[in-house]
């Protein structure tokens, strides 16, 4: 297949067909974060480069290895944002937000651009869901941001999923960890991936994040930071835990977590699961009491997370989780001849404008490819206009799941449909009910 007819390495489509799975997880999270006070933001797809550079931080793998980065014609870099918390701190400082009434409570949903090796999980275009939470230092935020990341995994239908907490420390504690961590890693300086030999001096935390298997053996027997914590972290890891608890929530203390992104400080978490290979983690958040202030906004502590909505369309398909599908089309009116089809024009324009999903032949077909086609997507009613109904008035509404017919007046359709579609609605929830039985 010439290029003209494919799609760019790493990226994917939603088909007309496969949408409403997107529209479904999609409005559970939004609905979700609402119910935390959480309303959606929207921001560019591009930032100025130097948006990331000063938030992810240079010696991540995002920044060295990932980011969409060219000149635009203006000469300005752009990149395509990796992520979402960056911009959100942009806007939320040039709009003056982290100066009003705080928290600042903000929700996402859209597509993120990382050059990555493609892989089941892991795409150069894929789409996250995620909240800020801007301007509250409390332990009770924390578990606040985690409750809500756990209750929309719950709301989409996760079933097993485990989520894994740390504390990575401030800036204080960080001293003498980062001392120990190097001294520990340069005993194995010779092993290291380039990337990581470089890491030593400028940032050794990030060696713990490295993906390449040598690198990620050797890190397992680093010093751990919840060693290291001074006592305000410790006690404000502490009262996390008895948030977290208070709310009914489960969790493990994981001290190998540290997060892929330079921004974090003290709490860190990921949900985790165990069903869809190497990519295991669906979502990952954390503080970031310093990242505004280091973006040249006020001192306003901080902290969200991030799901990948990829990796929980595989969690959903490997635990064989059916979404809700509505019906795509309440009634397919065929039409025989052009007088029907005209009828069937007037027929469907008044439907659509009383609110059903009518739907009737635009390509020529005969009576019998019409209702082939009715039966394809899934039409729940349907009728046939000839010569006979047009002259009458009349017409047979049929049950296109069980065949039931009857008669109805034309000029009443909306009303003889809105009372089928609502006693087939009642039948359904009898069977399933029976069913349950
Ligand atoms: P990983 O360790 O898998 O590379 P990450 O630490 O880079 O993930 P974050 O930057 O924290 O991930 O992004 C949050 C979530 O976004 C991840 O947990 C994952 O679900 C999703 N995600 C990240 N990168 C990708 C990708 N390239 N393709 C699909 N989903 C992704
Ligand atoms: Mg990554």
């Amino acid at each position: 297949m010439s290029e003209i007819n494919r799609a760019v390495k790493g990226t994917g489509d939603v088909l007309p067909s496969d949408s409403y799975k997107w529209q479904f997880v999609e409005g559970k999270m939004l609905e979700t974060a609402r119910l935390f006070g959480f309303n959606e933001i929207r921001i560019p797809v591009f930032e100025h480069t130097e948006v990331f550079l000063r938030s992810v931080g240079d010696t991540t793998d995002v920044v060295q290895k990932e980011m969409y980065t060219f000149d635009d014609k203006g000469g300005r870099s752009i990149t395509l944002r990796p992520e979402f918390t960056a911009g959100v701190i942009r806007s939320a400082i040039e709009k003056g937000l982290v100066n009003g009434a705080l928290p600042v409570k903000a929700a996402y949903v859209g597509g993120c651009y990382r050059y990555e090796k493609p892989q089941a999980g892991r795409l150069r275009e894929f789409h996250q869901f995620g909240v800020e939470c801007i301007g509250a230092a409390e332990p009770n935020a924390d578990a606040e941001v985690i409750a809500l990341a756990g209750q929309v995994l719950d709301s989409v239908g996760i079933e097993k999923i485990s989520l894994e907490i740390n504390s990575i420390g401030c800036p204080e504690c960080r001293k003498d960890y980062v001392a120990a961590l190097k001294e520990y890693f340069k005993s194995h300086i010779d092993e290291l991936c380039d990337t990581c030999k470089d890491r030593l001096e400028r940032n050794p935390m990030r060696i713990l994040d490295c993906k390449s298997p040598v690198c990620s053996e050797i890190a397992k027997g680093a010093p751990v930071v919840t060693d290291y914590l001074c006592d305000d972290c410790r006690e404000h890891f502490g009262e996390v835990q008895k948030h977290l608890t208070a709310a009914g929530i489960k969790f493990t203390v994981n001290p190998h977590i540290v997060r892929g992104l330079d921004y974090y400080t003290r709490t860190v978490f990921e949900f985790v699961s165990g069903d869809i290979g190497a990519q295991s983690t669906v979502c990952g958040g954390g503080r970031y009491d310093g990242l505004i202030s280091q973006m040249g906004g006020p001192q306003v502590p901080s902290l969200g997370f991030a799901m990948g909505i990829e990796r929980i369309m595989l969690l959903l398909e490997a635990q064989g989780t059916k979404l809700p599908q509505n019906n795509s089309c309440d009634i397919y009116i065929a039409a025989m001849g052009k007088t029907a089809s005209l009828k069937a024009t007037q027929l469907v324009a008044d439907l659509r404008k009383d609110g059903f999903k009518a739907q009737t032949d635009i390509c020529g077909r005969g009576l019998k490819a019409q209702m082939k086609y009715a039966d394809k997507i899934g039409a729940a009613f349907s009728i046939v206009l000839g010569d006979n109904e047009i002259e009458s008035g009349k017409a047979v509404l049929k049950n296109m799941k069980n065949g039931d017919k009857w008669e109805i007046d034309l000029n009443n359709l909306s009303d003889s449909l809105f009372k089928a579609l609502n006693s087939s609605a009642l039948d359904e929830l009898a069977d399933s009910v029976l069913k349950q039985q």
